[in-house]
């Protein structure tokens, strides 16, 4: 005894555009959340360590002068002259 409803196939060619909408959206706030929350695991660990939350450079937890390595926290200094 085989029901009827188990034989009908198709082949699913057009998206359910309100279904395609909330997940691409559902999924890639989940992804963006889990990023940030990720990088800003990351970052704290390196600064409780007193290394540059970047670069990941021995700064010996002085962080006023900021990053030689990377310029984290340092101004914009001009261009060399040519
Ligand atoms: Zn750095």
């Amino acid at each position: 005894m085989v029901n009827a409803a188990y034989e009908v196939r198709a082949i699913p060619y057009r998206p359910i555009w309100p279904g395609l909408i909330f997940n691409t959206i559902f999924y890639a706030l989940l992804a963006f959340v889990t990023h940030r929350l990720l990088r800003t695991i990351r970052e704290h660990r390196r600064f409780t360590k007193g290394r540059c939350p970047t670069c990941r450079y021995d700064l010996n937890a002085n962080f006023a002068p900021g990053c030689p390595e990377c310029g984290w926290r340092r101004e914009a200094t001009q261009p060399a002259p040519p």
